[in-house]
């Protein structure tokens, strides 16, 4: 997903997957070597059933890389590995590979499975292969079974199968801690990056952003949007007159409001001081002006109060829509203008204002 930040491909595990892609391919690769080789190895020393065995294996991971390189499909590609590097290693328990040294081969699978797949998993897949291991070396006699083992070595080779089993287990689990902290950490980063501290609406820089974005889909598929600036009335007097922390809650209080008043799909953001602008997609400026005009009286009606005291607060806001300006810069220079002809109206008003077609009543815009 292009569009995802850094962090989100973190959370959702889609950064990691593509490394896991790119080292199974890499083991495949060595694997492939390996058996080749080996195989190639054990054909001079005249065990041809063995050579046969590790080619097929071979083959087997050279199908496995080519049905990833076709479906992209990672966890049919981390399956297939897996199971297939299973089945290899039981089968060197069982025909003891060269020199009884095949269950050396084992001790390869506890990081791989462990990386590869979950703790639960790893942990469950594990037992079972223990479980596997424990019937071949026990029972000598089972068919495809034929090498046999010392009871020294089969303690020695549990004992150290275990003890790997466990750190293996101990290391991802802190490396997936590890992991998850910093994901978190990066995502309230991310977050704070974004949103401002007082009123807990996105800041200025990320209502940039999201005003580029809205720009590209309108740009790319005709979708229009609007927006409205809107700035609270003789704010400094309420500071003055009742302290900067009356200001403040004003600013919280009258965001909160605004959030109520606002579609889900429309962002509000603390443009500065006691400057917000919301972004309005899919809104025609007729709509946007109807909406800032329910918000303009939805405020002045709202009795704001700070320690017992009621505040006067009230709201100015300029309008504008993307179909009347061509770029974000106009679009904003617009509303600006707007907003300053609506203080310089007397305050407590949206502009431009509406002009109906009865022309006793009130202004309409053209659009
Ligand atoms: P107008 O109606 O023309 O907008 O008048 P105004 O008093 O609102 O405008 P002015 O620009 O003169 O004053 C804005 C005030 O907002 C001044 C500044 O101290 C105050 N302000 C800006 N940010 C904050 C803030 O985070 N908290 C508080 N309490 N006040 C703030
Ligand atoms: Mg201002
Ligand atoms: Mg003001």
């Amino acid at each position: 997903m292009p569009n995802q930040s850094i962090t989100a491909q973190l959370a959702n595990g889609e950064r990691e997957d593509a490394q896991v892609s790119r080292l199974i391919t890499w083991l495949s690769a060595m694997a492939i070597l390996f058996l080749v080789g080996i195989g190639a190895k054990a054909w001079y020393a005249e065990h041809h059933g063995h050579a046969w065995v590790l080619w097929f294996f071979a083959l087997v991971v050279i199908v496995n890389m080519a049905h990833f390189a076709q479906t992209g499909n990672r966890a049919a590609q981390k399956g297939g590995l897996l199971l297939m590097v299973w089945l290899l290693f039981t089968y060197l328990i069982a025909s003891g590979g060269e020199s009884n040294t095949g269950p050396l081969w084992f001790y390869v699978f506890p990081p791989l499975l462990f990386y590869l797949t979950s703790l639960k998993t790893g942990t469950a897949v594990l037992l079972f292969c223990y479980l596997v291991a424990v019937i071949v070396f026990q029972f000598p006699a089972l068919p495809m079974v034929s090498a046999e083992y010392s009871l020294d070595f089969k303690i020695r080779f549990f004992a150290t199968l275990t003890f790997e089993s466990v750190l293996c287990f101990v290391l991802e689990a802190s490396r997936l801690k590890a992991r998850n902290e910093l994901v978190t950490l990066a995502q309230n980063h991310e977050q704070a990056a974004k949103t401002d501290e007082l009123t807990g609406l996105s800041n200025r820089r990320d209502m940039h952003n999201r005003l580029s974005a809205e720009l590209s889909r309108y740009q790319r598929s005709g979708h229009h949007f609007s927006i409205a600036l809107i700035d609270l009335d003789l704010f400094k007097g309420i500071n003055d007159n009742h302290g900067h922390d009356a200001g403040d809650e004003v600013l919280k209080a009258f965001s909160d409001l605004m959030l109520t008043v606002i579609r889900q799909t429309d962002v509000a953001a603390r443009w500065g001081g006691e400057e917000f602008l919301i972004l309005l997609p899919d809104t025609s400026l007729l709509q946007a002006l109807t909406l800032a005009e329910r918000l303009r009286s939805e405020v002045a009606q709202s009795p704001f109060r700070f320690r017992g005291t009621e505040l006067p607060v009230t709201i100015s806001a300029g309008v504008c829509s993307i179909a009347k300006t061509g770029s974000i810069d106009e679009l904003l220079k617009q509303a600006d203008i707007y907003l300053y002809s609506a203080k310089k109206d007397g305050r407590n008003r949206i502009a431009p204002r509406v002009r109906s077609r009865d022309t006793s009543k009130t202004t309409d815009v053209d659009g």
